[in-house]
């Protein structure tokens, strides 16, 4: 696991205020994320949904300060449109958005499926895991009120994936939609950015069938070596983003995989 510095207070992202959605469990993207704003002097609200938040709400303890836990559905407009009167509850405006969600059926969609997805269960993963960035977007939109940074969790989307399959296309639908936000919204200062994650063993990741297959492909050409047990790397990233050391980018996607995307074979 990679180490991290405590700096409360006078870290990279002291003063930032940010959401963190999509939190179940400690392996999740999302805790390292939060986890390491608060390091960074971040105060941190993070979020979750349905039977999860109950999990969130346990394992919230574990950060290094237990942050509030608001629900929010991402593809229920009541959770979006009172999503600022919750956040007002806490912070008085938001500096940063982490879009860290993604769902689609393992049953019908991935593991090799392709050919037979039914249309409803792949609107429902574009729909939560690529329309909610526009969603989380505009609802997080008027707490913005100094410009901030909205970062997105992607698996390269530009190429096919054994197994991967109807979440490679909600993936595309993700990098595009997160282009055009980018668009929309840079007059007011929002920046918006993806982190390209190598394989991470999450709960998510996990439900994927055949994503040992992804994980050996790894294993073997990723140049820096890749440790699908460490969402830290893939963390820092988000949080540099969230930073102001990046306050002309926006549009990106910034790839954290140990190299593996550079290499052709
Ligand atoms: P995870 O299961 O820990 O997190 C996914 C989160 O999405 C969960 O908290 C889940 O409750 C939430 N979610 C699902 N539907 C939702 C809805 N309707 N409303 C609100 N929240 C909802 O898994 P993770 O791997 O940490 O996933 C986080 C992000 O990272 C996802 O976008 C995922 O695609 C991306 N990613 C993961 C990997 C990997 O290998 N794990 C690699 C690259 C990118």
């Amino acid at each position: 696991m990679t180490e991290t510095t405590s700096t409360t207070g006078t870290g990279l992202l002291a003063g930032k205020r940010i959401l963190v959605a999509g939190v179940t469990h400690p392996s999740s993207i999302g805790y390292a994320v939060a986890e390491f704003a608060q390091q960074q002097g971040a105060t941190v609200i993070i979020s979750n949904f349905g039977r999860a938040l109950r999990i969130t709400e346990r394992i919230a303890k574990r950060l290094p300060e237990t942050p509030p836990v608001i629900e929010l559905d991402v593809t229920d407009p009541d959770h979006l449109e009172t999503l600022p009167d919750k956040l007002a509850e806490h912070v008085d405006g938001l500096d940063g958005v982490v879009h860290s969600i993604a769902f689609g059926n393992p049953e019908t969609l991935l593991g090799g499926k392709f050919m037979d997805g039914p249309w409803e269960d792949v609107a429902q993963a574009v729909q939560v895991s690529a329309y909610s960035l526009k969603a989380l977007a505009a609802a997080c939109r008027p707490a913005m009120t100094d410009g901030g940074s909205i970062v997105g969790l992607t698996f390269d989307a530009s190429q096919a994936w054994p197994a991967y399959d109807w979440m490679g296309v909600a993936k595309a639908a993700l990098e595009s939609t997160s282009r055009y936000v980018a668009r929309d919204l840079g007059a007011e200062g929002i920046r918006v950015n993806l982190v390209a994650a190598g394989p991470l063993r999450t709960i998510a990741a996990k439900a994927i069938p055949g994503f040992t297959d992804l994980e050996e492909m790894w294993a073997t050409r990723a140049p820096l070596g890749w440790d699908n047990d460490d969402a830290v790397p893939t963390a820092r990233a988000v949080g540099a983003l969230l930073s102001d050391l990046f306050p002309a980018t926006t549009g990106e996607i910034v790839h954290v995989d140990g190299g593996f995307h550079a290499m052709g074979a």
